[in-house]
């Protein structure tokens, strides 16, 4: 006798779902979920081993082949450091169309304890899929395949492009390369006015957020015996007053009110600079003659990224002579995107009445850069992103084809 597939939710709760979602989802059984396209997608997607130090190729001709298929004209493109990007449209050459954005690569898994599942592999466990990229972001690429099998291409009025890219962990660099050749890639096709990347917003809608600047400032000594500090100078010693001026200039960044802006990030509204690291010294019988430490600067959308050198040399005073500032990465704040359209068609599809603003930074620093409105918007959550067992509720899972595809059709077709 065969036995019944186990369900994964009561018939009821998948109603309830439905109903919720408008989603004309009828997956019933653990068995046809994971033979649909969605879960084939997903989990090809998720086997892919895209940290962001190793090579993305078999991930970008994965959906270069699955974009093809669905009728796109796809680039590859290729990045100075092997990486590849992928740049796919469909329509007619018109120009209010929408870009849709992920990225490819993922935060390292390797040695983060706390994994009690293959990180490689999407696994179904109750009500949520684990695996490395299931909330940040894979799945959401996954979504928006799923949308466009589901949606009558043929029929669309405005273009769509994918932008899916690489290295957006390490700095959003591929977006970085990505944004001023856009024209160019694309032809005849005009580039969109407005974006949506499918970040991990539980399916709330961002259209700002904080920058990010990431420098080292280092300081040198002279290497000596330990036991004679008299003949070198060390290099860890005068850290503490880089500290203190870190600790003055926030309370500075703290002490600047703005009403606008704490409507705007009501969490953290200000601007703040986190010492992240600290390394010196060799041996512990030798005077160290260099210490590196490294800071992450957090501004508010719309103050200059390179101001925060100058802010800290002032607060250094002479110390400012001895020490030597390396840049590391940086990336634009995203100053609202106003697009009434765009915001219009998010409210609708995700019943959400409010935007939000967010600290962290995304590929829209420098999509925005090109005159882009860019709106963060999809499932799964970023708590559970860059975290062991990172998850996304089934709820979510299946939710997303159809919000994609709902965009989609107030926004294209
Ligand atoms: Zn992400």
């Amino acid at each position: 006798m065969v036995r019944p597939e186990r369900l994964f939710l009561e018939r009821a709760q998948i109603l309830e779902l439905n109903e919720a979602m408008n989603s004309p989802s009828k997956l019933t059984s653990e068995r046809e979920l994971k033979s649909s396209p969605l879960w084939h997608w997903s989990e090809r997607l998720l086997s892919f081993d895209t940290v962001s130090s190793k090579s993305n190729s078999d991930c970008a001709n994965f959906f270069a082949n699955e974009l093809t298929t669905l009728g796109f004209n796809v680039q590859l493109t290729q990045e100075p450091n092997g990486k590849h990007q992928v740049v796919a449209s469909i329509g007619p050459t018109e120009e209010n169309g929408l870009i849709l954005s992920g990225h490819m690569d993922v935060v390292p898994f390797e040695n983060q304890k706390g994994w009690t599942t293959d990180p490689l592999k999407l696994t179904l466990d109750q009500d949520k899929l684990y695996g490395r990229g299931t909330s940040d972001m894979k799945i959401f690429m996954a979504h928006c395949l799923q949308a466009f099998k589901d949606s009558d291409l043929k029929k669309l009025k405005q273009p769509i492009v994918c932008l899916f890219t690489c290295d957006e962990e390490i700095g959003c660099l591929g977006a970085k390369s990505l944004a001023p050749r856009l024209s160019s890639l694309l032809g005849k096709m005009p580039v969109p006015k407005k974006a949506l990347i499918g970040e991990p917003t539980d399916f709330k809608i961002i259209n700002s957020h904080k920058g990010m600047v990431i420098f080292e400032v280092i300081l040198k000594g002279k290497a000596a015996h330990s036991s004679r500090p008299d003949w070198g100078v060390n290099a860890i010693m005068p850290a503490e007053k880089v500290i203190a001026a870190t600790r003055r200039l926030n309370e500075k960044y703290h002490s600047r009110h703005d009403e606008n802006i704490k409507k705007l990030f009501p969490d953290f509204p200000f601007d703040y600079l986190s010492l992240v690291r600290i390394q010196g010294g060799l041996a512990d019988n030798v005077v160290p003659d260099e210490c590196r430490m490294v800071f992450s600067y957090r501004p508010l959308p719309g103050t200059p990224l390179m101001s925060v050198y100058e802010e800290l040399k002032s607060e250094l005073g002479d110390l400012q002579d001895e020490i030597h500032f390396n840049h590391l990465i940086s990336a634009p704040g995203l100053v609202p995107s106003l697009n009434a359209e765009m915001i219009a068609t998010l409210k609708a599809v995700t019943k959400q009445t409010d935007l939000h603003a967010v600290s962290y930074t995304t590929d829209a620093s420098y999509f925005s850069t090109q005159a882009i409105d860019c709106f963060i918007c999809g499932g799964g959550s970023i708590e559970k992103a860059h975290q062991p067992n990172e998850s996304m509720t089934l709820e979510h899972f299946l939710r997303g084809p159809e919000f994609v595809r709902e965009v989609l059709l107030h926004s294209v077709f």
